[in-house]
């Protein structure tokens, strides 16, 4: 994709007759942030497949990684890699951020919020973090919950621990429920909490409303019909598993529903994507979850007239 040129990939449906150079200047400024992000674990690691999985190398998500890599690098992207920092160290998040993307947390262990005590859920925001930053030299912002699984109850426990443990956005919450994560009672807007923290759940967008910006629910989608709903919608990230871009899992034993929602279109999934960036490109910029948080911060100041 080329985002300089030529003018008429910008301005769109707008005519002619003098109006090009406003409406090219209009079009940029109307360009969209759109986050891309990736919650890196090993394939094990995925709570549907947990206990069944056999192999343990991490071999095929690191290269994976550098697939994505080189995908992000045609699309002029820059993503965000929530990683688990017990998986992956070292070189690989050396060369993520190298090539100009965001590491994020996504705990140590990968475990479901769910079962975990206040003290755990503490170790897993404060570990991860700093082992992150150890391995890359720059300071994490952002935090991601294992499989959505924070509890409503406790959710304003979990984003007071998140600001005390030096978090400045997060990207947690999930409205649509299934027996493994989310909860009816969570928004689908992002807000600012406490005036610092930024909350960015996870959308629903289309018909019906659900959270087609990835996983399952991304791969089961027609690509045609995914590029229609974001365009339209304009949601604040999509989400994806390195994962999700192999084919051939070895995990057995699992339930016809579970084998359907963990390997359905992991095949094409990478060609989908590439495609779905290329049809959006003349619209938006692809950006990392921090890039988006910073915006909703200065955005909500404006809007409540404080200094961004
Ligand atoms: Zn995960």
């Amino acid at each position: 994709m080329n985002r300089s040129g030529p003018p008429g990939d910008s301005i769109g449906r707008v005519r002619p007759h003098g109006a090009r150079v406003a409406a090219a200047v209009s079009a940029t400024e109307e360009r969209r942030k759109l986050a891309i992000t990736f919650d890196t674990e090993w394939w094990g690691r995925a709570h549907l497949v947990a206990g069944v999985e056999r192999h343990r190398g991490l071999a095929r998500d690191v290269a994976k990684v550098h697939d994505l890599i080189a995908l992000l690098d045609r699309h002029e992207a820059k993503a965000t890699f929530f990683v688990v920092s017990e998986d992956f160290q070292g070189e690989l998040l050396e060369t993520l951020i190298e090539a100009g993307h965001e590491i994020a947390s996504h705990t140590c262990s990968h475990p479901l919020f769910t079962d975990l005590d206040r003290a755990a859920w503490r170790r897993e925001m404060r570990e991860s973090r700093e082992a992150l930053e150890q391995a890359t030299g720059v300071p994490v912002a952002g935090f991601r919950c294992p499989s959505w699984s924070v509890p409503h109850a406790r959710h304003e426990e979990f984003l007071d621990l998140l600001l005390e443990e030096g978090y400045e956005y997060d990207s947690s919450f999930c409205q649509f429920a299934t027996k493994l994560y989310g909860d009816k009672a969570f928004p689908t807007e992002p807000f600012v909490y406490r005036s610092q923290l930024v909350e960015i759940p996870l959308p629903r967008i289309g018909f019906p409303r659900w959270p087609w910006v990835g996983g399952f629910y991304f791969r089961v989608m027609p690509g045609v019909v995914l590029k229609r709903y974001i365009s339209r919608e304009r949601p604040a990230f999509l989400y994806f598993h390195p994962w999700e871009f192999y084919g051939q899992p070895d995990a057995r034993g699992l339930s016809l529903i579970d084998s359907f929602i963990t390997r359905y279109g992991r095949k094409n999934n990478e060609r989908k994507l590439d495609r779905l960036l290329a049809g959006l490109g003349s619209q938006y910029d692809f950006v990392t979850m921090k890039s988006v948080a910073d915006q909703l911060r200065i955005t909500a100041k404006q809007e409540t007239g404080q200094q961004p």
